[in-house]
């Protein structure tokens, strides 16, 4: 069995013992995932059926990944596997089981927003202050207690809870707990803890059900465990208490979602559950360097909580970690940049091994604009994901209604969408006769003269009848015959056509995006139902990841560490390491939360395979305005010994520029790169200087193959600028957005010229 000699003793050992429980808590990068792969592979390899094995995995990308792992030990048997994230299986699973629990098996599913705005509606119906009883607060009072498996019933006699809750002024949370559940209900929908809640619940209830799961799944695995919540620690008790066949690989260093109900305690518990357990240790760290291992173990040593592991390397010793200053978050990004241009130049990487990892979506911005400048191609994870946009969700929620038209945010969202004189008092009418009549919105709306009079009941007459025809077309097409005449017939595409802003325009192509997904659906050979429904079912659950049609693109990864969790890059760059941004403001004033962000800090340096890079800025626009930053303890708390500054003297980093008071920005001149390339590398030239003259575009001379210049957004109509071919010019004017800015320009003796900026080597004299 080759595929068995990838693995060290002690993986291997986990490996092959695939009979009774298993646990495996070790440090990062040494092989848990791996371990998780391997067995699956082996238990296909030795006669295990696929279809009762079920993997449970963090994010749907590392899904995917592993899937694609096993397919090359086991080949096509591969795609039988139940596996993907909790939710997305739990789903599933609820789609066949929904009607045991008093749901439609096509109920939709709720994401924040959605759950979000029947809050503030009951918010509203109560009267009650939405500052104090913020929904946000609320929600998370209510996600934490359904992944804490307490009902509206308990926690309304939870003495404990309702302590807490009068404490914080807000005693009615219970109250809005039953309305919101039973509202859910009545439409029909689960918001994303209902998919884990209701599983517990249909698993406990329906004894028969959780039999079929058991016998079904007889090999059970989970990768980080460690931030598994009780809700789901209790799923996988129960469906693995049949056969007792659960292997569960984590980390408690790495632990970073205790702020959404996750609980070491699991970890814990594992051992207390199963008295048989066998435990493996894996201490080699097979992905970074020593000097990665080392700097992370000593950061990690700083917390108080933790299991005892020992992690080594014997990859090479590597370079020390670098330690760079900015003076602004946007000086950060384009140092970034540049240092990941330097880094390619030289050693030959491809852009797909450069990841920058940062502690809030926000600091996506300066990076973004760092690298465009660069004209470097890059991909956000995580960020706003596509099926959140708001033209998209407006489409989708006809289709959502279309399947389960009791959809309460649905019907909200598009009645009046688009316009056809049908309000906000139009809707609190219907809102208001349903309630009295104990009638669900979709009863009073297509039953209209029962309830409302004269004009109002027409119109929604023609909504009604129009959303039956959505219904009788989806019984005959395809998903995508019915996904187009719902946008053609709901007036969408109409509207957004007409609209022939830049925005407009964007909009309408995101919906061509849309659609053109779904034809892709309905052209796929793999699967044998194609109708609209089924392409609904989980788009909830999709991220922007997901969405990835040209996952082989050779991009740089920005994203959240949170997100960064189990992915690895050869290098990477963690950024904006300042005071109340990392560690976060939220988090210094108690130990366990301080304690939190260090495990986060150390998920981020241990996702670095050869060099790692931290930034900091010394000020940063947060808030619309421009403050003073400290850089981050974190960077004092590793060992010195691992380090290397590149902050002193403060002219190192060559930057010379004015701070612009009145435009509140830096005004930078051309400056050299952060390090001084390897004896032997070959260096970028430096850019050619002419008198007087600030070239923008300096980079745009350095030999790197395929790399275009950059993307000047400082020019401004009036600049005088020198033209390589044309010579001395003055810009009469700008037009288009980046990348595609065009600008007219006056050259002496030839008149105006139109050049694209990014192709015209404009230099501002
Ligand atoms: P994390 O805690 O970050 O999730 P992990 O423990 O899951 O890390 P893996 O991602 O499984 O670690 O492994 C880290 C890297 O080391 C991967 O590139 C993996 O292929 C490699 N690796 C693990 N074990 C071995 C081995 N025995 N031989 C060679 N490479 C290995
Ligand atoms: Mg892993």
């Amino acid at each position: 069995m080759d595929y068995l000699e990838g693995l060290n003793p002690q993986q291997r050992a986990a490996v092959e013992n695939t009979k009774g429980p298993v646990m495996i808590v070790a440090g990062a990068g040494s092989g848990k995932t791996r371990v998780i792969t391997y067995r699956v592979a082996h238990l296909i390899q030795t006669g295990t059926d696929p279809f009762n094995i079920l993997v449970l995995t963090f994010t749907n990308k590392a899904s995917k990944d592993m899937r694609e792992r096993i397919g090359k030990v086991c080949g096509a048997e591969a795609k039988n596997i139940w596996m993907g994230t909790f939710h997305s299986v739990f789903a599933k699973i609820l789609r066949v089981e929904a009607e045991k629990i008093g749901y439609p098996s096509n109920f939709t599913i709720y994401d924040t927003d959605d759950s979000k705005s029947v809050i503030r509606a009951i918010l509203k119906e109560l009267q009650l202050d939405d500052k104090l009883y913020a929904a946000n607060f609320v929600f998370n009072r209510i996600s934490s207690a359904k992944n804490n498996l307490i009902s509206w019933g308990e926690y309304q006699v939870n003495d404990q809870i309702q302590a807490e809750d009068i404490q914080n002024k807000r005693p009615l949370i219970g109250q809005i707990y039953e309305t919101y559940a039973k509202r859910c209900f009545r439409a029909g929908a689960m918001d994303f803890d209902d998919l884990l809640f209701k599983t517990n619940i249909l698993l406990k209830e329906h004894p028969d059900v959780l039999n079929k799961y058991q016998q079904k799944f007889k090999y059970l695995m989970v990768d980080e465990y460690q931030d598994t919540n009780f809700s789901q620690y209790t799923i996988v008790k129960k469906l693995a208490a049949a056969y007792q066949n659960i292997c569960v690989v984590g980390d408690d260093a790495q632990s970073i979602y205790a702020f959404r109900g996750a609980n070491i305690q699991n970890i814990l518990n594992f051992e207390r559950d199963y008295p048989d357990l066998k435990v493996y240790k894996l201490e080699q760290n097979y992905r970074s360097t020593q000097n990665i291992v080392d700097a992370a173990s000593s950061v990690i040593a700083k917390n108080k909580n933790q299991l005892e592991k020992n992690v080594f390397s014997e990859n090479l010793e590597g370079d020390r970690i670098k330690i760079t200053r900015a003076f602004t978050d946007n000086e950060e990004g384009k140092m970034v940049a540049e240092s990941i241009i330097q880094e390619r130049t030289t050693k030959g990487y491809n852009h797909k091994d450069f990841a920058i990892l940062y502690r809030t979506n926000a600091q996506s911005r300066a990076m973004e604009e760092g690298l465009r400048k660069l004209n470097i191609p890059y991909k956000i994870y995580g960020g706003q994901s596509f099926y959140q946009r708001k033209e998209v969700k407006d489409l989708i929620a006809y289709f959502r209604l279309t399947f389960n038209p009791k959809d309460e945010e649905a019907i909200k969202r598009v009645i009046n969408y688009p316009k056809r004189g049908i309000g906000d008092t139009s809707i609190d009418k219907i809102i208001v006769a349903a309630d009295q009549n104990d009638k669900t919105m979709w009863e009073v709306i297509s039953n209209p003269h029962m309830f409302v009079e004269g004009r109002l009941a027409n119109q929604l007459n023609d909504f009604a009848v129009m959303i039956q025809s959505f219904q009788a077309e989806a019984k005959k097409l395809d998903a995508y015959d019915t996904a187009l005449f719902i946008a053609q017939h709901a007036g969408i595409l109409k509207e957004l056509y007409t609209d022939d802003s830049v925005e407009g325009r964007s909009r309408y192509e995101n919906i061509q995006e849309l659609l053109n997904g779904i034809k892709e659906f309905s052209e796929r050979e793999d699967i044998e139902e194609k109708g609209l429904d089924i392409f609904m079912q989980d788009v909830a659950l999709l991220t922007n990841d997901d969405k990835d049609s040209d996952k082989n693109k050779d991009t740089v990864s920005l994203m959240t560490i949170h997100s960064a969790k189990g992915l690895e890059f050869k290098n990477v760059f963690i950024v904006g390491l300042e005071e109340n941004l990392f560690p976060s403001q939220l988090s210094v004033n108690s130990r366990a939360d301080l304690e939190e962000e260090r495990r986060l800090f150390y998920v981020a340096i241990t996702r670095a395979e050869i060099k790692l890079t931290i930034t900091y800025a010394t000020s940063r626009y947060r808030w619309g305005t421009l403050t003073n930053c400290e850089p981050s303890r974190f960077i004092n708390e590793i060992d010195q010994k691992y380090l290397e500054l590149d902050v002193k003297p403060a002219k190192s980093n060559v930057f010379e520029g004015n701070f612009d008071d009145e435009k509140k920005s830096w005004t930078s001149q051309p400056r050299n790169f952060l390090t001084k390339p390897k004896a032997g590398a070959t260096a970028p030239s430096a850019p050619p200087v002419r008198p007087k003259t600030t070239s923008l575009l300096a980079k745009a001379h350095i030999p790197t193959p395929g790399f275009a210049p950059s993307l000047p957004h400082e020019f401004q109509g009036g600049m005088e600028v020198e033209h390589e071919k044309f010579g001395f010019g003055k810009i009469i004017s700008l037009e288009g957005n980046l990348p595609d800015v065009k600008a007219t320009v006056f050259f002496q003796g030839l008149g105006n010229k139109q050049l694209l900026l990014k192709f015209a080597k404009l230099m501002i004299v």
